[in-house]
């Protein structure tokens, strides 16, 4: 049995988001493979590390200093460790990333870092190996992911291994850095899933689930238990949102259902979205 897991921006906010990852997949040795965002929001006034990301990014492109803004997501991510009490060396990294900042970056590579450190960190936090997704997701010329290229990549690095993958972005042909569009990490996790034909992707965000209609509007509202694949487009298409669209192509063309799940409430059973419900 195996499963690969996604955690969104919520459930990376900060060490106590990181605990409850933790105690997620500690409790359930087919979790096997898990595939995590940058952090997130730790309240509603926060920022998202990708959101930063960008933001420094325009600073370089503007020639204002980006000191600051860089300085916020190199605090976020040491204090993590700090809490945590793990020893990864960011420093060394965050200072070589400094200084490829003022030779010349490129956009997907730096917004690609937020990803890239939550990586290391979950990795070195679970136990598990940190596997790059530059290792393994091939990307064309074009802009489109080279599935069998990519799958047969992953099988190859982690069959049988404990790994945590960064989300979001993999390797063009010449090795660079590019990234999905926002919210890609979905699509990492669904690929992984599909690359090593897990029996489910658990993709755990800060709902439990999908509801039945808007939280924003209507206080709350029912958990949908299953959902087939077909109805979910339809949902989508009526605007809820709960995955990256580009997420379900891989994992419904191997078979595998998808169950969205709340790291906050990990007891609860989440919805399973499925290809039919006979
Ligand atoms: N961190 C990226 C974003 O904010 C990707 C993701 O979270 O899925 O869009």
């Amino acid at each position: 049995m195996l499963k690969v897991l996604k955690f969104g921006g919520s459930s990376m906010a900060d060490a106590h988001q990181f605990a409850k990852v933790k105690a997620i997949v500690d409790s359930d040795p087919s979790r096997r493979v898990v595939v995590v965002s940058a952090a997130g929001k730790r309240s509603r006034d926060d920022h998202k590390l990708t959101d930063l990301l960008y933001l420094c990014y325009a600073h370089l492109q503007y020639g204002v200093s980006c000191d600051a803004v860089f300085d916020m997501i190199r605090s976020r991510y040491l204090s993590i460790r700090n809490e945590l009490h793990l020893s990864t060396p960011l420093e060394a990294e965050f200072a070589a990333l400094r200084e490829k900042m003022d030779r010349g970056i490129s956009q997907d590579e730096l917004v690609s870092r937020g990803e890239y450190f939550a990586a290391r960190l979950m990795a070195d936090y679970l136990g598990y190996d940190f596997l790059d997704s530059t290792c393994w997701l091939r990307f064309r010329l074009d802009g489109t992911v080279d599935q069998p290229a990519s799958y047969e990549a992953l099988r190859r690095t982690a069959s049988g291994r404990r790994v945590v993958i960064p989300g979001f972005y993999g390797a063009m042909p010449d090795g660079s850095v590019k990234t999905f569009t926002r919210g890609g990490s979905d699509i990492t996790g669904a690929l992984a899933a599909a690359a090593l034909d897990a029996d489910v992707y658990e993709n755990w965000t800060d709902v439990s689930g999908m509801l039945v209609t808007d939280p924003r509007i209507v206080e709350n509202p029912e958990v949908i238990e299953t959902v087939t694949y077909k109805e979910l487009r339809e949902l989508a298409y009526m605007g809820a949102s709960v995955l990256h669209e580009d997420a379900i192509f891989p994992v419904r063309k191997e078979g595998i259902p998808i169950n969205i799940r709340n790291t906050n409430r990990p007891s609860d059973p989440g919805t399973m979205i499925v290809e039919n419900t006979c």
